[in-house]
């Protein structure tokens, strides 16, 4: 009887070092369905007067590389200009915080909640916490930064 080659039960490979990582996010509903392929900054909480009234707190923010941003669905996306360099994006439909772009800047920013986890990200600092309201603390011992 010939003897079988014996396959070894496939595993799941972890990603191999140099891999480009890719983040999966969406906003509440749907109708906003995003890809970043590529690497992503650890979290940075904006305790801004503008990010309190767009998050309806502070604003976590991961920023990326623009082109390495897509959309698989995009009709809810709606941008809003914050300023004249700046703009938020968001979901006409569900509300979802989604977007922060400075015309400015190389990068864009995206609000980490709308990712799938697990992301691997950690947050690594707090800005323009000069600004924050009354009716929280930040005691996580992270780097904080009176303005940007
Ligand atoms: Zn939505
Ligand atoms: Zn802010």
């Amino acid at each position: 009887m010939a003897k079988k080659a014996t396959r070894p039960a496939t595993k799941k490979k972890p990603p191999k070092p140099g891999a480009i990582p890719e983040f999966h996010g969406t906003c509440g509903c749907g109708s906003v369905v995003f890809t970043v392929r590529g690497p992503l900054s650890n979290v940075t909480w904006c305790h801004c007067s503008k990010c309190q009234r767009f998050h309806g707190g502070p604003g976590p923010y991961a920023s990326a590389a623009r082109g390495a941003l897509s959309f698989q669905r995009r009709d809810g996306l709606a941008w809003w200009d914050a300023s004249p360099t700046t703009q938020r994006g968001f979901c006409r439909q569900c509300g979802s915080s989604l977007f922060f772009s400075d015309s400015n800047e190389a990068t864009i920013s995206l609000c980490p909640g709308a990712l799938t986890s697990p992301t691997g990200l950690e947050s690594q600092s707090h800005i323009f916490i000069g600004s924050k309201p009354d009716w929280y603390e930040v005691k996580d011992g992270l780097p904080q930064h009176l303005k940007s």
